[in-house]
């Protein structure tokens, strides 16, 4: 599932090359998660003004209203000067004067969504409810502390539902955790503010290396496959189990938290 990092590195391959772009005409393949909300032919001679990223959507700006894009499970955006044929799990070609913008997604939780503004409730039913950005300005050690103070659930779990900071998904919020040295069971609001902010920085150097890393291979990926991939996160604990703790030696152990799998080291990491 391409998370945060994933989704920002999605932007970079293709948010400059797209800048003033006109769409000359919108392609629709099969129903996505939910309606476009407007035909292809209003969208026509709009251009689109940039590229923004807000959690795992991307917000593309149109002279009218905006695009709201997510890849759920499966799916990913290529931009080129030309495609080939659409394929069965093509859903979307934005053809545009500068390259045509492709929606890859053969499990098609994906959704393609056009609202009038970013205050409207087409788009706040979408991201009305998301956390603030782990790698924006608004993410900040004492406000992410004192609202972890009013979450009884597992710190894990707490990260994993995105309502104090979007983007920490279950690979992540693994290795931010070996990173901070916290159990994934410590109940959140237990956290005091020196292991808080420890968690904070772990999450932001753990999804900026991943932005690091994605952005460093992304000329590969893209020119090799056509389409953005995934890129390997050396990871520390994530899909480890059983395997010596890079730190200390002792096996890794997996667990089952709200039916996501946790991995975590029991000497590093802490009640
Ligand atoms: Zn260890």
């Amino acid at each position: 599932m391409p998370e945060l990092p994933e989704v920002e590195v999605t932007r970079l391959s293709f948010a400059q090359r797209i800048a003033n772009a006109r769409i000359v005409r919108v392609r629709l393949g099969k129903p996505l998660r939910w309606p476009i909300g407007i035909t292809p032919e209003a969208l026509q001679g709009q251009h689109v003004l940039g590229v923004r990223r807000r959690g795992k959507y991307l917000l593309l700006d149109l002279d009218q209203g905006l695009l709201l894009l997510h890849l759920g499970m499966s799916g990913s955006l290529n931009f080129a000067p030309t495609q080939p044929e659409p394929g069965p799990h093509d859903h979307l070609d934005l053809v545009t004067n500068q390259g045509v913008l492709r929606l890859h997604d053969p499990r098609r939780f994906g959704a393609v969504v056009w609202a009038p503004s970013e205050d409207s409730p087409q788009a706040h039913k979408l991201l009305g409810h998301l956390g603030v950005e782990p790698l924006g300005a608004g993410f900040e050690p004492a406000a992410f502390h004192a609202a972890l103070r009013q979450r009884r659930a597992p710190i894990k779990q707490v990260l994993l539902a995105g309502e104090i900071v979007v983007g920490v998904g279950n690979i992540y919020a693994s290795e931010a955790l070996f990173m901070a040295r916290i159990r994934p069971t410590l109940r959140a609001h237990r956290l005091s503010r020196p292991r808080a902010d420890r968690l904070h920085a772990a999450i932001v150097e753990v999804l900026a290396r991943a932005v690091r890393q994605g952005g460093s291979t992304l000329r590969d990926f893209v020119s090799a496959e056509g389409k953005t991939g995934y890129f390997q996160l050396q990871a520390a604990v994530y899909g480890r189990a059983g395997q010596p703790c890079r730190a200390c030696g002792t096996p890794i152990r997996s667990i089952v938290q709200g039916q996501r799998s946790t991995f975590y080291c029991p000497t590093c990491q802490k009640h």
